[in-house]
């Protein structure tokens, strides 16, 4: 009998290999590093062979931890960094060159190029997102101009595109399947996602061959097995959605009106938004969050905040104001308050709803009475004050007020700045006893393909709270506060590129 799903959790700096029970519990873990390449400023890439390798390196490690063998899989899901582009010969699986990463910046010029045909409106209306190189399609465009003969050999039918979710099932099918699923799709900017299908126009404006692209799947449905020689018997491939979405997913957000909030470098906030693909007004994204087999999709708002636990790992490595990051919560609440200071640590410019690149961060409110613990406590409200920047913005393009959020990731550790995001949203703020969110959330689709899991409610029961914070601010105070923010907003907006 099968007894767990093996959850592979591809991110940026790391592979990692998680062994789930039926009971959502987490029986192994395995987690290798690998090299981060920057050939140039602004440009950063992978091996894709690392990848690969340090994957399957992970995925055997944590069978081996559990004393499991490939016998006792039901599933394997796969949850990957998103965007990250890859281009490889059909007949050889050989990688035509670096995996460029969603960091990477050397589009920009393209992308101003579209926008200022206003072709980022047509891109807007298709995809759902904005023109911006972070996504694959101008990446993919890239490669076809740079790497000889690419773009003759893709027409020949000779190539394959693919995100980190396709290259990996590619790998475990030795080339069998070409695939992707709808949340990876929808981040490519080359995919229709009211259509469900790859967009023509945008296709044919990035002069891209429709024959190098993967065939899109569901996010939960079995898409086929694993060869044998990998984990020693075929293991069915059931699950797949890029980190995001896979952690939404493993937050239970599965009714319209839930979100979760991922506190790591930056923020990601998703809200679902049900079978809506609701557009916003306010610079969001709009994304596919998954689809269940032959069900409709479900979509979703998402906002993104540059600098938020980075911001921690300033006041330790840059101001050396604490040893740690966990220093941070004590430190916080040994005043009151922060005296007037706040920090907008706007060090790469400002994410959603600003979208601003040219600010840049500020101390405000200093006075001689301010010392290490106001600005620390500045700093990790900061935090939640952009993440109610983000909700403000989600709340007013889906018309619908939040009731609650669901954090994870590295900085919702922070008891103090849990509480005041409570506070400062007035919507209490849940933390769940399983923080691998990505990895659960892949492991429950692919459980929910093979029957390893029943349904959705079956899996929403297994969600388990740690803690909830409840808000305690007066609404007086919350308002006055935030208004404060905003006034500090506004003084690192507006500058010019100079
Ligand atoms: P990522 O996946 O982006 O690398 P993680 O989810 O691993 O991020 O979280 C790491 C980030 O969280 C770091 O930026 C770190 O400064 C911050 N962090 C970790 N623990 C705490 C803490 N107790 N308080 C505040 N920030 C923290």
């Amino acid at each position: 009998m099968s007894d767990y799903i093996l959850a592979l959790d591809q991110g940026t700096t790391s592979s990692r290999a998680i062994l789930f029970d039926r009971t959502g519990g987490i029986s192994a873990v395995a987690q290798q590093e690998f090299p981060q390449l920057y050939p140039q400023p602004g440009w950063v890439e992978h091996d894709p062979l690392a990848i690969w390798q340090s994957q399957l390196g992970v995925a055997r490690e944590s069978l081996a931890r559990a004393g499991a063998d490939a016998t006792q899989l039901a599933a394997i899901g796969i949850t990957n960094q998103r965007e990250t582009t890859l281009l490889w010969e059909r007949d050889s699986g050989r990688p035509l060159h670096n995996a460029i990463v969603w960091q990477d910046r050397r589009t920009a010029g393209y992308c101003d190029e579209l926008r200022a045909e206003g072709f980022d409106q047509v891109i807007l209306e298709h995809t759902g997102l904005v023109t911006d190189p972070y996504f694959s399609g101008t990446k993919l465009h890239w490669l076809l101009q740079q790497v000889p003969d690419a773009r003759s050999r893709a027409e020949r039918g000779e190539l394959a595109f693919g995100t980190v979710d396709s290259w990996l099932i590619w790998q475990l099918t030795g080339g069998r399947l070409h695939v992707t699923d709808v949340s990876n799709a929808s981040r490519t900017m080359l995919y229709d996602i009211h259509a469900q299908d790859w967009c023509e126009a945008i296709l044919e404006r990035l002069d891209i061959p429709r024959s190098l692209l993967p065939r899109v799947t569901a996010s939960s449905e079995i898409m086929g097995e694993s060869d044998v020689e990998h984990f020693g018997a075929p293991v069915p491939l059931a699950g797949m959605a890029g980190d995001q979405h896979a952690a939404t997913f493993g937050q239970a957000c599965h009714a319209p009106g839930m979100a979760k909030n991922t506190y790591g470098t930056g923020c990601f906030l998703l809200l679902n938004t049900g079978e809506t693909p609701v557009r916003s007004a306010n610079n969001l994204l709009t994304t596919i969050a998954w689809r269940l087999g032959d069900a409709a999709p479900v979509y979703a708002l998402e906002g993104s905040v540059f600098v938020a636990g980075a911001a921690v790992q300033w006041l330790r490595d840059e101001l050396g104001l604490i040893a740690s990051a966990e220093e941070s919560a004590a430190m916080a609440a040994s005043v009151n308050d922060s005296g007037g200071v706040i920090v907008v640590p706007a060090f790469t410019g400002l994410g959603a709803p600003w979208w601003d690149a040219y600010a840049r961060g500020a101390v405000l409110g200093l006075t001689r009475g301010s010392g290490r613990a106001e600005i620390v406590r500045a700093t990790l409200e900061s935090i939640a004050f952009q993440s109610r920047d983000v909700v403000d913005a989600m709340s007013a393009d889906a018309g619908l007020a939040l009731q609650s959020l669901r954090v994870d990731g590295g900085a919702a550790a922070n008891d103090f700045l849990m509480q005041f995001q409570a506070d400062i949203l007035g919507a209490p703020v849940q933390r769940p006893a399983i923080t691998e969110t990505t990895a659960l959330g892949a492991a429950y689709l692919a459980g929910l393909a093979t029957g390893f899991w029943n349904s959705s409610e079956e899996i929403a029961g297994q969600w388990r709270i740690e803690r909830v914070f409840e808000p305690r601010m007066s609404a007086d105070e919350r308002e006055t506060r935030y208004e404060a923010w905003g006034n500090a907003v506004g003084r690192v907006r507006g500058r010019t590129g100079e």
